[in-house]
C-alpha cells in the first residue's frame, strides 16, 4: 500500500514536472513569436536609418514591412529604394516639405499627420506586415501633431506578432514603458556643427 503511494507521489511529481517543463515551453515559444516594440530615440544621428535597418534585415527574412514617415514630405534615398528596389517594403509619408512649428504648427501638419496615423493604423490592423516602422511619430507626438493616447491605444492593439518601431527624438515616457527595447542615440559629434552640409546619401 505504501510502495502504491509513494509509486503514485512519483507520478503525480513526474507529471508536475512535465506540466511545467511544456508550460516553460510553451512560454518561451509565445515570446519567441511575441512581436516587439522597439523605439529608437535620442538627439544624436542614426534613428531614421538604424530603423530601415532593421527593416532591411527583415526583408532579407522573408517578411513584409510598412513604414509610415510621420512629418516627411519628399522622397529621401530610402523611399525611393523602396520604390525601385524593395516590393516586400511599403513606404507611405505624411507631411509637407516644410518646417513645422514646434508651438504653432499649422492646421494642415496636424491633418497630414493625423491621416499619417489612420494610415499607420490601417497598415497595421491589416494583418500584412509582420514589421510596422513608424517614423518620426515622437516628434509629432511632441509636436502634439498627433494624441498620446491614439498611439498608445495602437501599440497595445497591434496583432500580436507584429513588430512594431517608433523613432524620433523626445520619445515620451509612456511609450517608453511600453516598449521592450529603447535605445538613446546621443550626440557626440556631428558634421553640422563642422559646417558640413547636409548631403544625399547621408542626410537625404
Ligand atoms: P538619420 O535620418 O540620418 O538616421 P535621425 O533620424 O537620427 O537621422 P532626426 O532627428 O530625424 O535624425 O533628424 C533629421 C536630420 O537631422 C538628419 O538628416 C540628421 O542628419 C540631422 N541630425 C540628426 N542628429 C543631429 C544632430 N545631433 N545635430 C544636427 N543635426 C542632426
Ligand atoms: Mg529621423
Amino acid at each position: 500500500m505504501t510502495i502504491v503511494k509513494s509509486e503514485t507521489k512519483a507520478v503525480c511529481k513526474v507529471s508536475r514536472k512535465k506540466t511545467s517543463a511544456l508550460k516553460t515551453a510553451k512560454k518561451s515559444t509565445d515570446q519567441r513569436n511575441k512581436g516587439l516594440v522597439i523605439v529608437i530615440t535620442g538627439n544624436g544621428k542614426g534613428k531614421t536609418t538604424a530603423a530601415f535597418g532593421q527593416a532591411l534585415r527583415a526583408i532579407g527574412q522573408g517578411y513584409n514591412v510598412f513604414v509610415l514617415q510621420f512629418m516627411k514630405g519628399r522622397k529621401y534615398g530610402e523611399f525611393i529604394a523602396a520604390e525601385k528596389y524593395l516590393p516586400r517594403l511599403t513606404i507611405r509619408m505624411s507631411g509637407l516639405d516644410s518646417f513645422v512649428m514646434r508651438d504653432h504648427p499649422a492646421a494642415i501638419d496636424i491633418e497630414m499627420a493625423q491621416k499619417g496615423l489612420d494610415t499607420a493604423r490601417r497598415a497595421i490592423m491589416s494583418g500584412k506586415y509582420n514589421m510596422v516602422i513608424l517614423d518620426e511619430i515622437n516628434v509629432a507626438l511632441d509636436f502634439k501633431l498627433i494624441k498620446l493616447k491614439d498611439v498608445i491605444e495602437l501599440i497595445k492593439n497591434k496583432p500580436t506578432a507584429m513588430d512594431l518601431i517608433l523613432t524620433g527624438r523626445y520619445a515620451p515616457e509612456k511609450i517608453i514603458k511600453l516598449a521592450d527595447t529603447v535605445s538613446d542615440i546621443q550626440e557626440i559629434k556631428h558634421h553640422y556643427n563642422a559646417g558640413i552640409k547636409d548631403r544625399a546619401g547621408i542626410e537625404y
